[in-house]
């Protein structure tokens, strides 16, 4: 499934109507170029779940928790990690319980992710706009319901 958004604002309302599917456990993986998108589709995510604190990109501290009607919202930047993969995050046991995951880069800690999460793409377009592209990783049903519900 994919849409086209032509402002921050639009890929905000985007992770916003996402939020309202998603489940305490759930792990998104965002990938995409610098500035195509990721952060700001985070911060429309925490948005949506209750997130007090303004998300920033969390490229200088890898992990950042937010609290969020669901629990914990936690934010992760893999992009320092290209060279040395997820060998000190510990992901399984920071998925566990009323957590929902979203990595930016997680492309870079690959053999660290779970046998099944989302996926979002972000690509820049010609005309500025971003394509977003949502696809469930794994057989998981419940991805795979997920992006059903987003398929027009
Ligand atoms: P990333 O985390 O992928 O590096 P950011 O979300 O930090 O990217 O930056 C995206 C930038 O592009 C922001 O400055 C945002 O305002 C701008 N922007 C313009 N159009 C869009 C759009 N359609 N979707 C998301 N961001 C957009
Ligand atoms: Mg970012």
């Amino acid at each position: 499934m994919k849409i086209t958004t032509h402002s921050a604002q639009e890929t905000q309302e985007f992770a916003e109507k996402l939020a309202r599917q998603l489940q305490p456990g759930m792990v998104i993986s965002l990938i995409g170029d610098l500035g195509a998108g990721k952060t700001t589709f985070t911060q429309g995510l925490g948005r949506a779940l209750g997130v007090q604190r303004l998300i920033k990109s969390p490229t200088y501290t890898l992990v950042k928790e937010y609290a969020c009607n669901i629990g914990l919202l936690l934010h992760i930047d893999a992009y320092r990690l290209e060279d040395v993969g997820g060998m000190d995050l510990d992901l399984p046991s920071l998925t566990q319980g009323d957590t929902l995951t979203v990595i930016e880069w997680a492309e870079f800690i690959q053999e660290d992710m779970p046998e099944s999460y989302l996926e979002i793409h972000f690509y820049l377009l010609d005309d500025g706009g971003r394509e977003i592209m949502l696809q469930s990783h794994g057989k998981s049903q419940r991805y795979e319901d997920l992006v059903d519900t987003f398929v027009e």
